[in-house]
């Protein structure tokens, strides 16, 4: 799967995927990542991607055309939807992510300053994707949480597909993930649970049943399904 990421940081996304899980599945030719610099699409020689706003108030606005005709640019290669880095938009959650993963790609971009310019999203029909309530000084962070939380559903990617299927919020029913404990079976006074020792696969499935539903019971209370949409 490839992912495009329009931004006027592009610096910012090799240090987090040259790491781990994603990055070997860069390396297995899995997943391509390109970042790309929205400067290289301005036309002026101070390469300006920002401008004041209409109708006044504070700080800068990102100008439509850069924006535009890097996805225009992009679009050649990337048969994917277009999405927009926005607060207020459609929360990612583990099904959205896993609606994405099945795309052919996806073409983010990445807002700073006051936002986008409205005429970007009608232009480009992108989805508006939000990684909580929540602002942050740009879209490269928020960019990246889809990129990872997308990239490890793609076969290949997690080493073991039980994993996945073992998520939090992964099944039908949103199960969370149970609670996980290794070596040593004791430290500092805190032992581990009797059941998970004791090599009895059923009694040890039913415990982490409950365990994984009274998390999710938990999840609920903190998040409440309405709140959610
Ligand atoms: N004034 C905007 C608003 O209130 O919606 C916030 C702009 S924010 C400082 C700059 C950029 O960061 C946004 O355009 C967006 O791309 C990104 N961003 C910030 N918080 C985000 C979030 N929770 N989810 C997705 N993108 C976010």
């Amino acid at each position: 799967m490839r992912f495009d990421v329009v931004t006027i940081f592009p610096g910012m996304f090799g240090p987090v995927f040259q790491q781990g899980v994603i990055a070997r599945a860069i390396e297995r030719g899995l997943v391509e990542l390109h970042a790309h610099d929205l400067r290289a699409h301005t036309r002026d020689r101070h390469r300006q991607v920002d401008d004041m706003p209409f109708g006044g108030g504070p700080g800068m606005v990102m100008k439509p055309e850069p924006v535009i005709e890097a996805v225009e640019a992009i679009r050649v290669t990337n048969h994917g939807p277009v999405i927009l880095m926005e607060p207020w938009g459609e929360r990612l959650d583990q099904k959205v992510a896993g609606q994405l993963a099945m795309e052919p790609g996806l073409i983010i971009v990445c807002g700073r300053y006051e936002g986008i310019d409205d005429r970007v999203r009608t232009a480009l029909q992108a989805r508006e994707i939000s990684i909580g309530d929540y602002v942050l000084t740009g879209g490269e962070i928020p960019a990246m949480v889809v990129i990872d939380s997308v990239a490890r559903l793609l076969p290949g990617v997690v080493g073991d597909p039980r994993s996945l299927a073992q998520d939090s919020f992964a099944d039908a029913e949103e199960l969370t993930g149970w609670p996980q404990f290794t070596r040593p079976a004791e430290y500092r006074g805190m032992a581990v649970p009797e059941v998970l020792l004791s090599g009895d696969h059923a009694r040890i499935r039913r415990w982490r049943r409950q365990q994984a539903a009274q998390r999710r019971d938990l999840s609920e209370m903190r998040h409440p399904k309405e709140a959610k949409k």
